[in-house]
């Protein structure tokens, strides 16, 4: 396949899915500096139930890097019980609000103004933030221009036949990095429709007969045969 042929499947996959579900308006925040929180939050876990910790971080006025990073973890991770693994996340979002006030000043324009390579490269270098986490504070937060890769995306992406089977984090984010325009606001819809397709259809058995992109047009399909079918 060429790489203006592959650009142009991407893009008409990511229309497809657009014009089934709607824009999908991410990321659920108000803020960056929740976004951010919200990336740790949101590790191994659904979105509800991250979402349910941002709330008792706002209910009890905890949403604030001076106040993370002066708290006891003890007392963050008794407000993010519903994200799970609470005691290492307090632990997470307490360092990375200490690093977002040293470092950045405590303004996510500041982070946002960093060369995307290194300011990539230091997120990295915090205990315990991940790859997906810090991309999803580079997209969502800084508004870089960097796709997202998680589970769903691995799932759909090798099933549809356009990565190998178990892709690794690199190769997958590789295939839409290479091959779409950088836009931020193109990454930003294209992983959230990623995650509406992965909930609703492409589940790990997945229902073929509820999805947008099973067939697009005669030679873009997707390579896996519905598992329902005779
Ligand atoms: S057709 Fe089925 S396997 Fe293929 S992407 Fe859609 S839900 Fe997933």
């Amino acid at each position: 396949m060429t790489k203006s042929s592959l650009r142009d499947d991407l893009l008409v996959i990511y229309d497809t899915l657009r014009a089934a579900f709607g824009y999908q308006h991410w990321w659920p925040a108000e803020t960056p500096f929740e976004t951010m929180v919200g990336a740790i939050l949101a590790q191994t876990v659904s979105w509800t139930n991250a979402a349910k910790a941002i709330a008792n971080l706002k209910d009890a006025g905890m949403l604030d890097p001076g106040r993370l990073a002066a708290a006891d973890t003890g007392d963050i991770a008794r407000l993010i019980v519903p994200s799970r693994f609470y005691n290492q996340k307090a632990e997470r979002i307490r360092e990375f609000s200490r690093i977002h006030i040293d470092e950045f000043q405590a303004d996510p324009a500041v982070m946002a103004a960093m060369e995307t390579d290194a300011l990539r490269k230091r997120l990295l270098a915090v205990r315990g933030l991940g790859k997906e986490t810090v991309d999803t504070i580079l997209l969502y937060a800084c508004e870089k221009p960097i796709f997202v890769v998680d589970a769903y995306t691995r799932r759909i992406f090798s099933r549809y036949g356009l990565l190998p089977e178990n892709p690794s984090y690199d190769r997958t984010q590789r295939l839409f990095a290479d091959n779409l325009p950088r836009d931020a606001g193109l990454f930003n819809d294209y992983h959230a429709q990623i995650v509406m397709l992965g909930k609703i259809a492409c589940r790990k058995s997945p229902l073929c007969d509820q999805c947008p992109i099973r067939m697009v047009h005669g030679s873009l399909r997707c390579g896996t045969p519905d598992p329902r079918d005779p």
